[in-house]
Parts: C-alpha cells; sequence; structure tokens
C-alpha cells in the first residue's frame, strides 16, 4: 500500500513499525455545533483509510478525539447561556449519531480533550523542563518556537507574514519571547471561569491550548510514535506542525510516519460557509429525504487530494449509482444459476483484487469505482446475452465479490439497512411479482396492473426485460 506523505511530499510504501498493529489518530470535531458535510467528507476518508487497512489484515487501532474545550467551544457555551459540559454533550452524542447515519465503521477509541488534562499538564512540565515552554505572569504557558529548529517543517517556511500574523497567539502578551510562539497554557480568564472551563495547573488556573490537546491525546493512547496522522487541510498549518513541535519535543522521538491530508469541500463551487447559505450538516439532508448511502457516495467519490464539489446534481447522480448497485445485486441474487458456468466467478475474483489494488494506490476512490462498474458491466452484459449459462459458483462469485468490495466502500450495506425488508416481506413480494408474471402469461391485464400497483404501495419497482422481471426496493412501504 502507497500513501501520500505531506510532510516528506511524496508517495512512499506504507508498512507499520509493529505489524500487524497500525496505529492511527484523525482530528475529530470540535463539538460546539453539528459538523457538517465538510468535516464528513475527512471523516469519512478516516473511515475508508480504516476499512481498508483492516481489509489488508492490520490491526487497527484509530483514534479520533472530541475537542471539547477551545476558543470555540467556550464561546459556544457563553452564548448558550450554559456550562462548557452541557453545551458540547449533545453535540458529541449528534455526532455519533452522524457517524453511524454515514454507515462509518465505529472507530477504536473517541478520547474527550477534557478528560486528558492532568496528562496535559504533566506533558507541558516535561516541555518546560526541556527548555522549550516558558510560563509568563499571567500563568499562561508558551511553546518557544526558536527552541525546535525543524519547526514549521509541514507548511514550509512561512514567507507570508499576514497569514502568520492573523494566526498568533496572545499578540501582545506581556513576557512572550516571540511573535510565534503559541499557548500550551491559557490562563483562566473570567469567560472561561463562567461556562466552568478551569482547571487547577501548577501555574495557576487555566485551561489547555487547542494544539496540545491533539499531541497528549495521540502519545497517550497510541505510543510517541503514531503510523498514520490525518486531518483536512485546513490543519497542516499552524495545527499539525504545532503537535510535531510538541509531541517531538517532549519525547524525543519522530512524532508520526505518515501525514494525510483531505482537501476541502466545496458546496456548488464555492468554499462552504452559514453566510453564503451553502452550508449542510447530515443532518439536514437525510431530513429532506436524501438516502444516507447517496450521501456517503457522494462524499466519497473524489480522491481525497482533489478537489470534491458538492452539488444537488451530485447527490441525484449519486443515489442514481446506488439504486444501480442495489440492482445489480438483486439481479445476481434472483439468478436461477442452474447453468454450467460462464466464467463470472473468474471475473468477479479479479474485479474485487483490482478494486484492493486501486485503494493500495493512496486510496484511489475513483479508480476504484471504475473497476467495480466494469465488472458491473462485464456481468451484465453476459448475463443479458446467456443468463442460462451462470453456475450457482458464478452467482456466488459476483455476490462475493461485491461483499468484499463493499466492505472498503460500505455503501450497499448502508443502502440495504436503510431499506431493510422484512424476510417476511421479501417473500411476498416475490409471491405478487410471480403472481403478476402469470397474469400476463395468461393476458389478465386488469390483475396484473392492480398487481403492480399494490407492489408499487410496497415500495417495490418493477421493470420488465427479455429475460424476465426484475424489482427492486425504491423506498420504504407506504
Ligand atoms: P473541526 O470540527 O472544525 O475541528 O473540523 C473537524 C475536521 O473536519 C478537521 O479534520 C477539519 O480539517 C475538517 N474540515 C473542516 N472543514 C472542512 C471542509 N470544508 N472540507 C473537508 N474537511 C473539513
Ligand atoms: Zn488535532
Amino acid at each position: 500500500m502507497k500513501l501520500y506523505d505531506s510532510l516528506r511530499r511524496e508517495l512512499r510504501p506504507f508498512r507499520p513499525q509493529d505489524p500487524p498493529r497500525v496505529t492511527v489518530y484523525g482530528c475529530g470535531p470540535t463539538v460546539y455545533d453539528y459538523a457538517h458535510v465538510g468535516n464528513f467528507r475527512t471523516f469519512l476518508v478516516y473511515d475508508l483509510l480504516h476499512r481498508h487497512l483492516k481489509r489488508r489484515g492490520h490491526h487497527v487501532e484509530f483514534v479520533v478525539n472530541f475537542t471539547d474545550v477551545d476558543d470555540k467551544t467556550i464561546e459556544g457555551a457563553a452564548q448558550a447561556g450554559t456550562s462548557l459540559h452541557d453545551h458540547t454533550a449533545p453535540f458529541v452524542g449528534a455526532f455519533l449519531e452522524d457517524v453511524e447515519s454515514l454507515g462509518i465503521a465505529p472507530f477504536s477509541q473517541h478520547p474527550r480533550a477534557t478528560a486528558f488534562v492532568p496528562q496535559m499538564v504533566t506533558f507541558i512540565e516535561r516541555l518546560v523542563a526541556a527548555g522549550h515552554a516558558y510560563a509568563v505572569p499571567d500563568g499562561s504557558v508558551y511553546y518557544s518556537v526558536p527552541s525546535f529548529a525543524a519547526y514549521g517543517c509541514l507548511a514550509g517556511p512561512r514567507t507570508d507574514g499576514e497569514a502568520s500574523r492573523s494566526r498568533v497567539d496572545g499578540e501582545g502578551a506581556p513576557g512572550k519571547r516571540d511573535p510565534r510562539d503559541f499557548a500550551l497554557w491559557k490562563a483562566a480568564h473570567p469567560a472561561d471561569r463562567r461556562v466552568g472551563a478551569v482547571w487547577e495547573s501548577p501555574w495557576g488556573d487555566g485551561r489547555p491550548g487547542w494544539h496540545l490537546e491533539c499531541s497528549v491525546m495521540g502519545t497517550t493512547l497510541l505510543g510517541n510514535t503514531i503510523d498514520i496522522h490525518l486531518g483536512g487541510e485546513d490543519l497542516l498549518f499552524p495545527h499539525h506542525d504545532n503537535e510535531i513541535a510538541q509531541s517531538e519535543g517532549a519525547t524525543d522521538r519522530p512524532f508520526v510516519r505518515f501525514w494525510l491530508h483531505v482537501k476541502h469541500l466545496k458546496v456548488e463551487g464555492r468554499k462552504m460557509s452559514k453566510s453564503l447559505g451553502n452550508f449542510h450538516t447530515v443532518r439536514e439532508l437525510l431530513d429532506q429525504g436524501h438516502e444516507p448511502a447517496a450521501l456517503r457516495w457522494v462524499l466519497l467519490s473524489a480522491h481525497y487530494r482533489n478537489e470534491l464539489n458538492f452539488t444537488r446534481a451530485g447527490l441525484e447522480e449519486a443515489a442514481a449509482a446506488v439504486q444501480r448497485l442495489l440492482d445489480f445485486r438483486r439481479r445476481v441474487t434472483d439468478l436461477p444459476a442452474t447453468g454450467p458456468g460462464s466464467g463470472l466467478a473468474a471475473h468477479a475474483r479479479e474485479g474485487a483484487a483490482d478494486f484492493g489494488r486501486a485503494m493500495d494506490d493512496d486510496l484511489n476512490v475513483p479508480s476504484a469505482v471504475a473497476v467495480l462498474w466494469t465488472l458491473v458491466r462485464q456481468v451484465n452484459t453476459a448475463l443479458d446475452q446467456a443468463p442460462e449459462e451462470a453456475s450457482p459458483a458464478d452467482r456466488d462469485g459476483v455476490l462475493q465479490a461485491l461483499a468484499e468490495i463493499d466492505q472498503t466502500l460500505g455503501v450497499l450495506e448502508l443502502a440495504l439497512a436503510s431499506r431493510e425488508v422484512e424476510p417476511d416481506a421479501e417473500d411476498r413480494i416475490r409471491r405478487m411479482v410471480e403472481e403478476r408474471n402469470r397474469a400476463r402469461a395468461a393476458r389478465d391485464f386488469a390483475t396484473a396492473d392492480r398487481l403492480r400497483d399494490e407492489l408499487a404501495a410496497l415500495g417495490v419497482r418493477l421493470d420488465d426485460t427479455p429475460t424476465g422481471t426484475r424489482w427492486s426496493r425504491v423506498r420504504a412501504p407506504e
């Protein structure tokens, strides 16, 4: 497997440091609001990587944190007139619901920053002792950027004074030594106290800095050197450069072996923002009746380092793609498969292997999905031409390949779960379809039409083809 490492800026073969264990850390949601579809583009890349590593036999430990204390969560709690904990708890729950709605496989752990404050204090003490951090008179502690020679290696040297100035921490704070130094510990403000975002420390009451949180949760739960660290492209600088400076400053070990960054999602061609009215949450789109599997499909359809433009039209195309896959699966499942064999099982095995190879190539979803459609086309053509030749091994081979591919893609399982048909209902549908076929053969069109209407009310669509009637479920029963 090859992954593009944004630190070394190259595709490199990935091998875990301690096989079969693979440790992965993904920066998680800041729980001051519902996560939006842009966040979920990134989280779906986490899911694809997670699923693909597991499919390749690795034992994956995948940590995705909750940022439940930072400027935004404190401000959110203050505006809502509640405590930090009461403000963030519902958004933690909402995130986990959205994860489930989109068929994201459960991650190993979801640490909350607020549960790691004692470890953060210890970590800062180590940095102070090593000469990488210093306290200032108000009781804040800063990381000393000049003390870490490799600082800024992810982003490259920053020459754009504007960008670095706009992100400086505690500008003009008395005692701060370098404008680039950033806060590890922030002395308590009255606003922090009002929402209960205050902890004790050797430097006085305060709260941790956001960058520090990930370094501490990552190294505490996964060890000093993590195999793979992910996040959206906005986190490259300063967040991830600060994580490197803190972690390597404290442990003297390389922090991360592979850095992966996901390009930001655009919506209708523009940067997503509440003021442009193009800001969507997962729950809003699902409430509007969009299918979870279609949303999943559209968000994972581009390569993670390429642009992805989320549009209504794209969502409709994704729904059609999901339907096409479901119809294909149904067609193969319903094959009589009484023939001598037509080589489909071999095609299917090759298809699944090619799909896996495309995913090995830096999670190349577009080329993996192209492999899937080639397989669907090959099988459909063979079945159009000589449906009677397919053997049980052909049918099972194709279904097996689809299932294997979907272990990574996770689209079929989600579509099937959201349209789940009770086994009894499935039998009843089959009987009605057969009865309608008999009525049509007897030219009793009144009965055939009545049955078509009854099936439509059950959410079943019929397609009469030269080789028989195919049925598929297009929605839940009325
Ligand atoms: P946040 O909740 O802002 O801390 O972000 C959670 C994750 O979503 C981080 O990995 C961000 O980099 C990522 N992210 C934020 N906005 C977008 C976007 N528009 N497209 C893709 N990923 C994003
Ligand atoms: Zn982070």
